[in-house]
């Protein structure tokens, strides 16, 4: 494809255009911005292909789903000579402590970067990037929560901070609170200054904080073991696992929560806007139609756009935190129950007996589907004497 810059404008002068893109960048709502080449990361590419073989994204797409695109900047704009890389905080000063629902029951936690859509920040930042490079005719392509790539690897060579053990890149004084995205450009920017020093040293808080212990070397996630990707897979909520879940309805923050630099910034009260929804009503969850639910939610990762996903995981939460006794909770454990979709079924089984009525079961006694006989026949042993 042929360049689309005119050939009458003055001669580049690679410094300003860089400093104006950086500028232009954090005007319009980056809270760090950086520049990188854009050579393919190859580091990257041979940790995704070391992991997929290994089995620890646990069929998770994202990056892995084509690691020959996501780490190859050329391979999603031809002629791609540069990188601009930017960060959006999502760290709110109040953030566990807002109740931003007046729905009664059981409250499930949202993780804190799928409480507001910083994505559309990010996006929105990066446009008028694009803008601004477009103006001159350099070409672009935005890279944001699309996984065409990878961004940590890009925000780190851009000199915004350094890999975490819990595989976050912490930005130095300002912690792992960022959704990253980067925009491909053929325009020859100056690459800023990196990488920045390793900054985690001898502390290893994340990964004995993770409450599955997914973390399973510094900077490697067995996503098998990883309660965010469980919220997100497909298929049968690991039996093993439900427990840890706790009050978890999407994402997971622990091994955020845990880590100095991320401390440092609650007891410093540094952030200034409020936070978005921090809990959602498990029982709204559970009696709301698809379309409700995919309004309400649709803006988190739901395999196929399918609300079953989220009616499993709330049967999960209901289980960990719900009350048996509490009729409107056996009320939505029947209409699970009565569900058309077995893995809603199959979970309500099991939540049938986590929360002490397993009487509430019979009506799926003769279940045809394999993976409810599976949990009746769990149940059973569970209570066998
Ligand atoms: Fe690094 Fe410690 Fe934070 Fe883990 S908890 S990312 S080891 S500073």
């Amino acid at each position: 494809m042929a360049r689309t810059r005119p050939v009458t404008q003055h001669p580049l002068d690679v410094d300003h255009l860089t400093d104006e893109v950086l500028s232009v960048g954090r005007a319009a709502g980056l809270d760090a911005v950086g520049v990188c080449d854009a050579a393919p990361f190859t580091d990257a590419r041979r940790a995704l292909e070391e992991r997929k073989a290994a089995g620890l994204h646990a069929g998770m797409g994202f990056t892995y789903r084509n690691p020959a695109r996501s780490t190859t900047p050329g391979a999603n704009l031809p002629d791609a000579r540069a990188l601009v890389v930017g960060a959006v905080s999502y760290h709110r000063a109040d953030d566990g402590t807002a109740e931003a629902t007046d729905s009664v029951g059981p409250q499930a936690r949202v993780a804190r970067y799928a409480r507001e859509d910083h994505y559309a920040t990010l996006h929105a930042a990066l446009g008028e990037v694009s803008r601004r490079l477009r103006a001159d005719g350099w070409r672009t392509r935005i890279s944001v929560d699309d996984n065409t790539v990878v961004d940590r690897a890009a925000a780190h060579r851009a000199g915004l901070g350094w890999f975490g053990k819990n595989a976050n890149l912490l930005l130095p004084g300002r912690g792992s609170w960022f959704v990253l995205g980067a925009l491909i450009t053929d325009a020859p920017l100056r690459a800023s200054d990196g990488p920045v020093d390793d900054g985690c040293g001898t502390c290893r808080r994340c990964l004995d904080g993770c409450p599955t212990t997914a973390i399973v070397a510094p900077g490697g996630v067995d996503a098998r073991r990883c309660l965010s990707w469980l919220l997100q897979a497909p298929g049968s909520f690991p039996v093993e696992f439900r427990a840890a879940l706790g009050d978890r309805i999407y994402g997971c923050d622990d091994c955020q929560e845990v880590c100095p630099p991320n401390r440092r910034l609650d007891d410093e009260g540094l952030a200034s806007d409020p936070p978005g929804s921090a809990v959602t009503a498990v029982l709204d969850l559970l009696s709301a139609s698809d379309d409700e639910l995919l309004a309400r939610h649709g803006r988190w990762y739901l395999h196929e756009r399918q609300p079953r996903w989220l009616r499993r995981n709330a049967l999960v939460v209901l289980a960990n935190i719900g009350d048996g006794a509490d009729p409107a909770v056996a009320a939505a454990l029947q209409r699970a129950l009565a569900d058309p979709e077995p893995v809603v079924r199959a979970h309500a089984v099991w939540a049938a007996g986590r929360l002490g009525r397993p009487e509430l079961v019979v009506p799926v006694a003769d279940d045809p589907d394999p993976g409810v006989r599976a949990e009746l026949a769990l149940l059973d042993q569970e209570r066998a004497p």
